[in-house]
């Protein structure tokens, strides 16, 4: 009888969540929100055993999570390719799907004892995150609501390898705004491969935003306690931040905690069904995966042409192997003579400059085919490859697309106002460079849209180093401008 009203409950909690998967249910204010399927009966009536004891031999499962960031057109709104918009956080939108990941992870590692019964044993939790690639959209499409009839249609159309990898969306929402504060509120929603969470990048809670990327991940297989979860271990009360700190309740800690009972779900639904899909290798020894960004054409450089790659790590890899050549075009073969390959070993990949890190010497106007692979020391490899072109952007400057370049004040201290008058309307892009070693030193505008007429800018020197640098100014017209500047704090 238990059992008969048990896959009853099962049924119509899938009846129910294939029902909010169509009207977007909406949770109160500051919440996830979402629903999630279930795995098959038999293994919810296993995890549903009155003091379940921990099995904490399942080998841990390690899914690949996308982070996408939706930015204005210009590129507002958001952590972009360079920088974060929220005041006062350097991070930039690699650093920060890498900050989230890890930290996800890390409090997975670190799970808590429940707040509302302390005596049930802390198990493992069978599951780790992978970042598997960042990507930045830039589209008319940056502010919107679950409840915009487009919302899973737009976003799943964003997804990256949807059939084998989770994909995150961050986006901001201006419906969301809490009456009592008049600060955002924000939340997250589970939709089968791909999951969005709101607001989360113009906040200050600290795990935020890999609490959120758990709780929507874990909705693969578990419900919200105060909904009915068929966990007889969870409290069915929501305490909001009280001593509930179950992170499928509404908790707000950040320390957290899974019963035995979701555990063992969550173990269930990753190894069978339409979830298992996302498992890209279980074991002791952890996946890597490498990823690295790199633009498809980069102008070349004052003195020496250089190439920056920004990696992102899997945080598993302990070595990285760099490998370039000139091809002779896109998809080609490679030029003889002109191979580079290097590991290097105890190292993790990051943001690198490769002429400065391998001493190639990059030639202008010749395409190149550059591949990252990471290893870790128990076995795992995982390679990426890309193509990019140096370009020589020498165009006439002046007559298409910019002029009056000016510096002021030079030598500077604080800040720099840069001005120019554009002829156009047209995205421009600054790049800072050592004037003596030509390396990148910084990158404070990319592809930012501005109109026609005379512009300035306030670039801040704060964490410039004395020196003498070049500033160049590329507008997506191929116009290009130099001058010289040297900070002196
Ligand atoms: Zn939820």
């Amino acid at each position: 009888m238990k059992k008969i009203q048990q896959f009853l409950a099962l049924y119509l909690k899938t009846l129910a969540c294939i029902l909010l998967f169509f009207t977007y249910f909406v949770e109160s204010v500051n919440t996830q929100q979402d629903c999630g399927t279930s795995s098959s009966v038999s293994e919810i009536i296993d995890c549903n055993q009155a003091n379940l004891p921990c099995d904490n031999s399942k080998p841990i499962k390690y899914i690949k999570i996308n982070v996408h960031y939706l930015l204005t057109p210009d590129g507002k709104h958001n952590f972009t390719e360079t920088k974060s918009n929220r005041s006062g956080d350097l991070m930039n939108g690699y650093e920060r799907a890498d900050y989230l990941i890890h930290d996800a992870n890390w409090m997975m590692d670190n799970l808590q004892p429940y707040g509302f019964n302390p005596s049930l044993p802390v198990c493992q939790v069978p599951v780790r995150f992978v970042l598997s690639g960042v990507y930045f959209h830039r589209t008319s499409n940056w502010d919107i609501n679950y409840n915009w009839s487009q919302y899973a249609t737009f976003l799943n159309s964003l997804q990256v390898n949807p059939n084998e990898e989770l994909n995150f969306f961050f986006h901001y929402d201006h419906t969301q705004i809490n009456q009592s504060t008049g600060g955002l509120n924000h939340g997250g929603i589970h939709q089968g491969s791909h999951s969005s969470i709101w607001n989360d990048w113009d906040l200050n809670a600290t795990n935020y935003g890999s609490r959120t990327i758990c709780h929507e991940v874990f909705h693969s297989a578990l419900s919200h306690p105060f909904q009915g979860d068929n966990c007889d271990d969870t409290n069915t009360q929501s305490s909001w931040c009280g001593t509930d700190n179950n992170v499928m309740s509404y908790t707000c800690h950040y320390w957290w905690n899974l019963t035995p009972c979701q555990i063992c779900n969550l173990s269930a639904i990753f190894s069978t069904g339409y979830y298992a899909r996302f498992v890209a290798g279980q074991g002791d020894c952890p996946i890597v995966n490498a990823f690295f960004d790199v633009p498809s054409e980069i102008c070349a450089g004052l003195t020496t042409n250089e190439i920056g790659i920004q990696a992102s790590a899997s945080f598993n890899e302990d070595n990285y192997l760099l490998e370039i050549d000139r091809i002779d075009g896109p998809g080609g073969n490679p030029i003889p003579g002109t191979h580079f390959s290097q590991w290097y070993w105890n190292q993790k990949a990051g943001y690198i400059l490769l002429h400065q890190r391998t001493g190639y010497n990059f030639q202008t106007d010749r395409l190149y085919r550059i591949k990252l692979g990471v290893s870790n020391s128990c076995g795992q490899y995982h390679e990426m490859t890309k193509e990019t072109k140096i370009k020589s952007c020498t165009v006439d400057p002046e007559s298409c697309c910019i002029s009056q370049l000016l510096l002021s004040p030079n030598p500077s201290s604080i800040e720099i106002n840069i001005s120019y008058t554009l002829n156009a309307d047209q995205n421009i892009s600054i790049f800072v460079f050592d004037a003596y070693t030509g390396n990148l030193v910084d990158n404070p505008y990319y592809n930012f849209a501005q109109n026609e007429g005379s512009q300035q800018i306030t670039y801040p020197l704060n964490e410039i180093p004395n020196g003498l640098y070049w500033l160049q100014l590329n507008t997506s017209l191929g116009g290009i401008q130099h001058l010289l500047f040297s900070v002196s704090h």
